[in-house]
């Protein structure tokens, strides 16, 4: 299995042990160390429902990478959030929102990589 990002090689040592085993992670232990993993879980309301955003990291270069960590937030949906619609989006931001304000259905659950919403406690100014 290959780094998504760096297109080096994960798994170097190959024996009879894990030689039918696939990496779970598309991503090398050094590009994954330059990523800061915030883990944010934020309530946003538009016109008439609520979004709950689980934002995982400050930034991200490929997303094909980091898909491998969205396995728990799966389940922590499928156990706690499982009336609502579940949405993942790379980055979610005002272009985004106001298009999740036209959908007008009900609560949506979204996991992100990246949250980018003006306004809330992730404006940077
Ligand atoms: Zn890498």
């Amino acid at each position: 299995m290959y780094c998504a990002e760096c297109k080096k090689l994960i798994n170097k040592v190959i024996n009879y042990k894990n030689i039918f085993k696939l990496s779970k992670h598309n991503i090398c232990d050094l590009c994954f160390s330059k990523y800061i993993f915030i883990q944010s879980f934020d309530v946003v309301p538009t016109n008439n429902y609520l979004l709950y955003i689980n934002t995982l990291f400050d930034d991200y270069k490929s997303s094909d990478a980091m898909a491998s960590f969205l396995k728990p937030y799966y389940i922590y949906y499928l156990k706690n959030f499982k009336d609502k619609i579940i949405m993942y989006f790379d980055t979610i931001d005002d272009d985004v929102y106001s298009k999740l304000n036209l959908l007008n259905m009900s609560d949506i659950f979204i996991i992100t990589l990246k949250n980018q919403l003006k306004g809330g406690n992730n404006n940077d100014d």
